[in-house]
């Protein structure tokens, strides 16, 4: 089994002359939680886009435990245990926030039982409560608010039991007392071995979650250091935390 339970090498990606990935090459060790950092614009959502087949990169490959999942359709991708969640989250109109979670859930579950119906049905009713959404479960999931729609996506990306979670600016709108509460709920996801990227500006978000950051500018990954290492880098604070 390989080292990195993902990887791109080369990986590029470009919009007509604009090549927002010039070759990047990433390696996350299974269990890792690693900062996707840059400024607006350097091509994060691009790259999780690349990796979580949303988009077919122009060159280059993606390796989920050393296995090429290159130009993979999202679906088959997220099949093989890499889930994402969007920057802006959208949601179907007609569903309820608990029949958002529970459609989630349904993928490759057998609900032949009973007993496992109910076990996913009170696994729903605690991710609920985790996610202080229990209080608007019957309302359409259209109807929230930016910062829940980010709270039931990624409770609803916990759903398909990932081994990899590429998170796209997890706290965007979402109040800052919940901002530690996703953090305690990343935590333990994390210690039941599941892999992260996340894309995050919140820099106390990040260095409490993140061991290791990789810094994305002008088309390469320009540093990759612990969070507390990046004011010492002139590349970093120049293109990014400077700004
Ligand atoms: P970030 O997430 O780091 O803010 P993005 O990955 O969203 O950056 O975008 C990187 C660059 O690629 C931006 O200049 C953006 O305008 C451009 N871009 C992203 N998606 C598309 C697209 N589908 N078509 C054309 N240009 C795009
Ligand atoms: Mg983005």
């Amino acid at each position: 089994m390989s080292e990195f339970i993902l990887a791109t090498r080369a990986l590029k990606k470009a919009f007509g002359a604009h090549k927002v990935l010039d070759g990047v090459d990433i390696s996350v060790p299974r269990g890792e939680v690693v900062g996707l950092l840059g400024p607006n614009g350097s091509g994060k959502s691009t790259m999780l886009n690349a990796i979580s087949g949303f988009l077919k990169p122009d060159a280059g490959e993606v390796l989920l435990s050393g296995q090429p999942v290159t130009g993979l359709e999202s679906h088959a991708i997220a099949r093989k245990g890499l889930i994402r969640t969007f920057q802006l989250p959208s949601m179907p109109h007609r569903m309820t926030v608990r029949d958002v979670l529970t459609a989630g859930s349904r993928t490759g579950a057998n609900l032949g039982s009973i007993f496992k119906r109910a076990q996913q049905e009170s696994e729903i009713e605690d991710l609920l409560v985790t996610f202080k959404l229990d209080h608007v479960a019957n309302q359409p999931a259209s109807s929230l608010s930016g910062g829940q729609k980010k709270l039931l996506s990624i409770a609803t990306a916990l759903r398909a039991q990932p081994q990899v979670l590429c998170l796209d600016e997890p706290t965007a709108g979402v109040h800052p007392k919940l901002r530690n509460d996703i953090v305690d709920i990343l935590t333990s996801i994390n210690a039941r071995g599941v892999t992260m990227v996340i894309v995050e500006h919140d820099m106390g978000f990040v260095r409490n979650l993140c061991k290791r950051c990789l810094v994305l500018d002008r088309g390469s990954i320009i540093a990759d250091c612990p969070p507390e290492k990046l004011s010492e880098d002139s590349r970093v604070v120049e293109a990014y935390l400077g700004k």
